[in-house]
């Protein structure tokens, strides 16, 4: 297991200093699972290679432990000692700490300077193939090589290994690159060869900050490095969504762009008097408001007493906390605070804590969710939650032109994620309806343009066996 990493960055022996180990010397250091050498094989001005060398001991992992199902052989006959895998992630923790951190002591403004840097990783088992290690390391900026290897050079009809050669090249910090690698290498191996605790998520989220939650896979690269452990994985993506907000929180006139551009019209009054009115027409009783955001329809909805339970949910745990203070939810006298609950979790993954209601509302979110987690949303609500009646709304891109202050093309918020015609969400919601045995209205909301229809647009679903 072997990993290089090499810079042209002048002077390239610089790299010494960034990785606090001397050019010159060869080091090793015994690690829990075997042994890891350091050391550079060139050196020069223009260019240097620090590798970092693991010499993993597949019987002194096992000694000691149970045989489980893996035959007993398998415990001596297996890859780990040739492929780098989360031991890699482990050596480079260990053995190039302060430059993974980005600290340098003696060149701090070189460990700030992105420099040309090449990673090698010799041999990396890639489930997924090439296709799924370039979708992890180009959106990062990276330059990707891949050669593939055959199971064996002697017997080509034996056909090609899981195995690769893989270089990644980018002018990055080398905190950066070795974040990136830190995390992302143990994704591409099938097996993770230890327990996945609940640290291993907080090693996620705090190494993942600041560029995992803008990556279009992140939600694979979760689910692989913490192991498919569901509630762990559901746990960082909902955490990964927060910390993308937290990011917007830094621009807040990127925040409030959408209140200014919708001022003039009052609509997010219309908009959560309409809400209102629909839930309370449905006769709902125990109500759920999904991605309630920072509670405005909660405490709506607390003024009427037709509402006896209201359980507001959003991924958002800052928002969540906005809205118990501005509710002041500490405070609320018992009879009202037995009516309201606040939960923390994601619409796209199933929550039986959303089952039995009567209603739910879903007021300006299906927006923020990337399409292709649509479905997932569809059927968490509509099969599994399963509502009575669901109001829904949306932006109507149509009536976009008509506002002067927003750049054509461009959507009403930085985080929305699509906006529909009338016709787009009249079809997908009439899809919707369809696969879950709902009827569904649809009904504008805000002043409607001749052409261009109104502002935000509304959907009204019934559960048909219920009428
Ligand atoms: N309904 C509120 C907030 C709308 S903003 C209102 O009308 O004021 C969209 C909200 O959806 C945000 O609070 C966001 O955190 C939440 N959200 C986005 N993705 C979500 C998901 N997968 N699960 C739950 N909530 C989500």
């Amino acid at each position: 297991m072997l990993l290089s990493i090499t810079t042209t960055h002048r002077p390239a022996s610089d790299l010494g200093y960034l990785l606090h180990k001397h050019p010159d010397k060869f080091q090793s250091f015994d690690l829990s699972f075997g042994r890891v050498h350091a050391y550079y094989p060139e050196a020069g001005d223009d260019r240097c290679t620090a590798c970092l060398l693991l010499d993993v001991d597949a019987v002194g992992l096992v000694r000691g432990r149970s045989p489980d199902q893996d035959f007993l052989l398998a415990q001596y006959v297996n890859d780990r000692p040739y492929v780098a895998s989360s031991f890699l992630s482990v050596a480079v923790a260990q053995v190039f700490g302060s430059a993974l951190q980005g600290k340098c002591k003696d060149r701090p403004e070189l460990a700030a300077a992105p420099i040309p840097l090449e990673a090698r990783l010799d041999v990396l088992p890639v489930r997924g193939g090439e296709a799924f290690l370039r979708a992890v390391f180009e959106p990062l900026g990276y330059a990707v090589e891949a050669t593939r290897h055959p199971l064996d050079e002697h017997f080509p009809e034996w056909g090609e290994s899981p195995y690769f050669s893989v270089a990644v090249r980018h002018t990055v910090t080398l905190s950066e690159l070795l974040t990136h690698l830190y995390v992302l290498v143990p994704v591409f191996d099938a097996r993770k060869h230890y327990y996945v605790g609940d640290d291993e998520l907080e090693k996620l989220l705090a190494k993942g900050a600041g560029w995992l939650t803008r990556h279009p896979a992140k939600d694979e690269i979760a689910r692989r490095y913490l192991g498919n452990r569901p509630s762990l994985v559901r746990q960082a993506l909902g955490r990964l969504v927060d910390e993308e907000e937290a990011g917007e929180d830094e621009s807040p006139e990127k925040q409030q762009a959408e209140e200014r551009l919708e001022k003039p019209t009052r609509l997010n009054d219309q908009r959560l008097g309409a809400v209102v009115a629909a839930l309370r027409g449905s006769g709902a009783r125990r109500v759920l408001d999904l991605g309630c955001g920072e509670g405005k329809l909660l405490r709506e909805l607390l003024k009427d007493r037709q509402f006896e339970e209201i359980l507001g949910l959003d991924v958002s745990v800052r928002s969540l906390e906005i809205a118990s203070r501005r509710l002041k939810m500490e405070r609320l006298p018992d009879a009202q605070a037995k009516r309201l609950k606040l939960l923390h979790g994601s619409l796209t993954y199933r929550d039986k804590r959303l089952e039995g209601f009567d209603a739910a509302a879903v007021v300006e979110v299906i927006e923020h969710l990337d399409p292709p987690r649509l479905r997932a949303f569809e059927r968490v609500l509509f099969e599994c939650a399963r509502p009575g009646t669901v109001v829904l709304t949306t932006p109507n891109r149509e009536f976009n032109v008509t506002w002067e202050a927003l750049p054509a093309g461009q959507f009403r918020h930085a985080d929305h994620r699509f906006e529909w015609t009338r016709r787009e969400f009249q079809d997908w919601a009439a899809g919707v309806a369809a696969r879950h045995g709902y009827a569904v209205r649809f009904l504008p909301v805000g002043p409607e343009h001749p052409e261009h229809g109104p502002p935000t647009q509304m959907g009204v679903f019934d559960l048909a066996q219920s009428r």
